[in-house]
């Protein structure tokens, strides 16, 4: 499927093409028409692949799919990932595509205040892009709730665990409502991470590329 066909409003479109995207990566054109669904995704693919459009963009039309937007109550969706430099990277290509729409990201990743993190979250940011860590933190800081997160996305799951955050993760899904929409992705699937996507997603796409 090509960008169009996947169904986004013009304003996404005209801010896809604006980042300079032509046609959707192998991952993209079979992921997001499931992820669109509102279906779990089991990516298995590398840095490179375009997975972060592949989940950011569904994203966007869940968030503007929402009945409303009621404020302060904390993030829709929740994107985590090892390190601050993915995370930044993440935010980056995010901020992108909620533009068109205001949406408010929330960067709550070491290397930034968490002063500024800890407003951002309370203010009312539909997204929040994450290590866990910090994440953790912010909640027992009572920053916000995970009360309106539907959304979950564990990107490079593997280095996550590889890093020592497997605690971590488990606490951010546990604290976030079952009938959320997960997308998990990673390079590798050792049994870790077959017990991770057994345990955090619910009857997910697999797609492999
Ligand atoms: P990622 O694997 O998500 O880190 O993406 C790798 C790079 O490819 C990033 O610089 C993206 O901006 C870029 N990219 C992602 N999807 C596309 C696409 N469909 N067309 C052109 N560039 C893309």
């Amino acid at each position: 499927k090509t960008f169009a066909q996947c169904g986004f409003d013009s304003a996404l479109l005209t801010a896809i093409i604006r980042a300079g995207y032509k046609e959707p990566t192998a991952i993209q054109a079979q992921a997001m028409p499931a992820a669109l669904s509102g279906r779990d995704i089991l990516g298995i693919a590398k840095t490179g692949s375009g997975k972060t459009a592949t989940f950011v963009l569904p994203l966007m039309v869940h968030i503007m799919d929402q009945p409303e937007l009621e404020k302060g109550a904390g993030p829709i969706g929740v994107i985590a990932a090892p390190t601050r430099e993915l995370a930044e990277q993440i935010h980056k290509e995010s901020r992108k595509f909620a533009k068109p729409y205001n949406l408010r990201i929330c960067a709550a990743f070491g290397g930034l205040s968490k002063y500024e993190q800890f407003k951002d979250l309370k203010g009312g940011s539909e997204v929040a892009v994450c290590t866990p860590g910090r994440l953790i933190d912010l909640l027992k800081m009572k920053a916000c709730t995970m009360q309106r997160a539907t959304y979950l996305v564990l990107d490079e799951a593997d280095r996550m665990f590889d890093m020592g955050f497997e605690g971590q993760v488990r606490s951010l899904i546990s604290q976030i409502r079952p009938d959320r929409q997960t997308l998990m992705f990673s390079a590798t699937m050792p049994g870790r991470m077959e017990r991770l996507a057994r345990d955090a997603l619910t009857s997910p796409l697999r797609i492999s590329v």
